[in-house]
């Protein structure tokens, strides 16, 4: 079903608040699954995790030395060693054969558990070890120090507890978590899966990178921008490919992007567009297209496709212009892409900086001026990267943040602190 009721959207321009909120509401946390816990790093639990064993599963020695009881040793001084008969050794991985018992040691290794009545190590430093070490085959051993009942004893569970909760559910996982679940011997855990995110971008102009120059074209940037940006955030890129200014192939594209948790077009959502993108957008879906009170990137498109009868597809439809694209993405698909794997800190972190020069603001909409940010003695410090035009893709390449000149403001000027939106860390 063709729509033509869209056109006066254009009219009511909404804040970024408002264009965000409204996408984001249609969106959920996607389903778990169960992930090898190398390939788990980002994601976020979907389940509280308990622990089946005790880390470490037994007391063990934190030394290498000798395992006694500590009253055994009360009067040990270095002048006046203690000697102890020497049952064994026990390396790590080996269980202990003997107890101790009065007048008693053994030889431990670090991380061996310790034998029945053993209540300290002492490291081979504090005995005559070493005063022996050449002369073959030890029976006896010095310990020239007294010790407190626990000294280099590593505990049972101390870590964990068998049946501990270890990890809430909602937990963002670490390389720190991963090596806490494979301590517990878990080689999978489950996870919010990683959603797949149809690209395609639309125009007659669109060469693929690698394909031959040709006057009057262009190279599709966007799709290889948006496809790294969702990478960088750990969902699944799908590449579509490049749709015609024509229904059939706006068609074509649209079905074959339909297989995903998020479609992500560029172009053909500006005023100056073939109605024809939006129109074949439409009769697949429930779209609307927004002015957005931003600069770059007033034009976005946003909705749903229908996938057969029952479920549906959210789709943003992002502006042509490279800048406008990243920026855009940033804004709205960044956030829904986070949302979807159950993250809760959905925006980027800002800072306070000292602008350097002028961020100009012609039309009350909000400015996101690409900026360098430096840190400085006495703060940060934003510098814009020159031209701040929508299609100066290289200022973004140079920004490591986005400044903001509000709506109701006509500038920021050099010395003005101005609200920054970090883009790495
Ligand atoms: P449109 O919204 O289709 O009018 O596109 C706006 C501007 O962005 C035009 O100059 C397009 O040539 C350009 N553009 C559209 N798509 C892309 C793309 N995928 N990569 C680079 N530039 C693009
Ligand atoms: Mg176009």
């Amino acid at each position: 079903m063709a729509t033509h009721h869209h056109g006066h959207h254009h009219e009511d321009m909404l804040s970024v608040e408002e264009a965000r909120d409204k996408i984001l509401s249609q969106f959920g946390v996607l389903n778990a699954q169960n992930f090898l816990i190398t390939e788990a790093l980002g994601l976020v639990t979907s389940d509280q995790v308990r622990s089946e064993i005790n880390i470490p599963p037994l007391d063990n020695s934190a030394m290498d030395g000798y395992a006694v009881m500590s009253r055994d040793v009360s009067t040990a001084t270095y002048e006046h060693p203690v000697m102890l008969e020497i049952l064994e050794t026990i390396p790590a991985g080996s269980l202990p054969t003997k107890p101790l018992k009065t007048g008693a040691a053994s030889r431990i290794m670090t991380g061996a558990p310790v034998p029945e009545h053993c209540d300290a190590v002492i490291p081979f430093e504090d005995t005559t070890e070493k005063d022996f070490s050449k002369s073959g085959r030890l029976t006896e051993i010095g310990i020239r120090t007294s010790v407190s009942p626990g000294t280099n004893v590593r505990v049972k569970g101390k870590d964990i507890k068998e049946a501990d909760s270890v990890l809430e559910e909602g937990h963002v996982i670490t390389a720190a978590t991963i090596g806490v679940l494979a301590s517990m011997g878990m080689s999978h855990v489950r996870a919010i899966r990683k959603p797949v995110v149809s690209i395609l971008s639309t125009g007659n102009e669109l060469l693929s990178p690698g394909e031959k120059p040709a006057e009057g074209k262009i190279f599709d940037s966007n799709s290889s921008s948006i496809m790294a940006s969702v990478i960088q955030l750990g969902a699944i890129p799908r590449y579509i490919g490049i749709a015609r200014d024509e229904m059939g192939s706006v068609r074509e594209k649209l079905r074959e992007a339909m297989e995903s948790d998020l479609v992500i077009s560029s172009a053909g959502v500006s005023k100056g567009d073939y109605d024809m993108v939006k129109d074949v957008m439409s009769e697949h879906g429930d779209l609307q297209f927004w002015s957005v009170r931003m600069r770059p990137a007033k034009p976005l498109a946003f909705g749903t496709l229908n996938r057969g009868s029952k479920t549906s597809v959210p789709l943003i439809g992002l502006p042509g212009n490279p800048v406008s694209s990243l920026v855009a993405f940033e804004q709205f698909c960044r956030p829904a892409i986070l949302k979807m794997m159950g993250k809760t800190n959905l925006h980027r972190p800002t800072i306070q900086a000292v602008l350097k020069d002028s961020i100009v603001n012609y039309d009350s909409r909000r400015v996101y001026a690409r900026v360098i940010v430096e840190q400085t003695e006495d703060g940060y410090t934003a510098k814009t990267t020159g031209h701040q035009d929508s299609n100066i893709l290289t200022s973004m390449v140079h920004a490591n943040g986005l400044a903001i000149c509000p709506e109701e403001e006509e500038s920021k000027d050099p010395g003005d602190i101005v609200t920054v939106i970090m883009l790495d860390d």
